[in-house]
């Protein structure tokens, strides 16, 4: 088998009890079978507290307030303690590696709602590259598991197959996304933009099955991205450099790419909560989209922040890297580019009201605790994860069209001043 992974892997190493949010608190835990079993079977009284801590029928421990049953007072696993590393279930013992399988290849990332893994890949200063080579699941720190990928939302517990011609053009296609995410000669913003048409072309051509004319679409990505998108400027500069500018008021509430930012808010405060603190994060960001400043202060913080805008380049890439190539078993690569973009836009938005809150400062902690949790929020529950994915391909407000405008509408804030 052979693994593909971030080539800063082997660097995690779980900080345990000096963890800010613990994977132990706040989140149901799903036991695989085999680690229920042996659970089960379990004699003398840890035996007795596994039995009563259990929700047999859900496969999973009954928590305790938000906390595992087993995470003790000094923050450990009284399950490790008693049974032993080997006694862990799947999913303690592989977080926080997110898996995606394909015949003979594993792709393993590092979650980024983990703190300690969001910590490491947002201090990269450099671009994200990857290393392939042959392993085994005990070097890459794993146990088997049934990786995400293989079900379509759509089509829960049915195993969709491999589309190998596909999964071969889309090798190429991620790597082409790579390289626009990581063309540090432009803004991200922009960059975002090009992926996304890019995606809307790629899924033309996969719903039309013509793979053969992905390549033709990758070299004009490559080489002419600047001719094939045309980018819309919209006319904010008047009232980036000018507060008090006549109708400012009424332009900036009423803007139709303002409301449809606070829709994305909308639909994110409409998953299940998992930290509690997440509902207020979500409220700073709100605020800040309806306060009458939201062009002077998503500006202000873009060139606050510029110098530290690789950190999205990472969270873009990060996410085309652990869910883009899950579309050669469901044929939808644009909800996965979407899924990216719409991640970075909502982390961006939290952000600057954070920037606000803090009187206009930012630090990379900062970035850490919004970007782990946003994560945390989406990825780790299966039915937010299942319910963002339908969203982003049907809602109105999601279309590529609309993601264009909301993307244009925020590179023009940005090159204002
Ligand atoms: S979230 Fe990460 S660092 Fe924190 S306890 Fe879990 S694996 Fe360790």
């Amino acid at each position: 088998m052979n693994y593909r992974t971030v080539s800063y892997y082997k660097e995690f190493k779980c900080i345990g009890g000096a963890c800010e949010d613990s994977c132990c608190d706040n989140w149901e835990i799903d036991l695989d079978d085999e680690s229920l079993k042996f659970y089960m079977s379990q004699k003398g009284d840890f035996g007795k507290r596994m039995k009563k801590c259990t929700r047999v029928k859900d496969k999973q421990f009954i928590l305790n307030g938000t906390r595992c049953p087993f995470h003790n007072d000094d923050d450990l696993c009284d399950i490790y303690i008693e049974l032993g590393e080997e006694a862990l279930c799947q999913t303690c013992t592989n977080f926080p590696r997110h898996i995606e399988e394909f015949d003979d290849l594993k792709e393993v990332s590092l979650t980024m709602s983990c703190p300690e893994a969001s910590r490491i890949m947002l201090s990269k200063q450099d671009k994200i590259s990857f290393t392939c080579k042959e392993g085994s699941d005990r070097e890459y720190g794993l146990k088997e598991l049934k990786p995400v990928s293989r079900f379509a939302f759509w089509k829960r517990g049915h195993e969709n197959k491999l589309d190998v011609p596909l999964f071969d053009e889309l090798i190429k296609a991620r790597e082409t996304i790579y390289s626009i995410l990581q063309d540090r000669s432009i803004s991200v913003v922009l960059r975002a933009l090009y992926v996304i048409s890019f995606a809307e072309e790629l899924q033309e051509k996969i719903d039309e099955n013509e793979y053969s004319a992905i390549a033709d679409l990758i070299a004009i990505y490559q080489n002419h991205r600047e001719e094939r998108v045309h980018v819309k400027g919209w006319d904010v500069k008047e009232c980036v450099d000018d507060p008090e500018y006549m109708g400012h008021k009424v332009q900036c509430a009423g803007h139709p790419q303002v409301i449809c930012m606070l829709n994305y808010l909308d639909i994110y405060e409409g998953l299940e909560n998992i930290i509690p603190e997440w509902k207020n994060t979500l409220a700073e960001g709100k605020k800040h989209i309806e306060s009458v400043y939201y062009w002077q202060n998503m500006n202000g913080f873009m060139n606050y922040y510029k110098d530290k805008e690789y950190e999205f380049e990472h969270i873009l890439v990060y996410y085309i890297f652990s869910y883009f190539l899950g579309s050669a078993y469901d044929h939808d690569a644009l909800t996965k580019v979407k899924f990216a973009v719409v991640s970075y836009l909502i982390i961006l938005e939290l952000d600057v009201a954070r920037w606000v809150l803090n009187d206009k400062s930012f630090t990379y902690e900062d970035q850490v605790s919004i970007a782990h949790a946003y994560s945390k929020e989406v990825e780790h529950s299966y039915d937010n994860y299942e319910s963002l994915q339908l969203v982003l391909s049907a809602h109105p407000n999601l279309t590529t069209d609309n993601l264009r405008k909301e993307l244009e509408y925020i590179l023009s804030i940005e090159r204002a001043s």
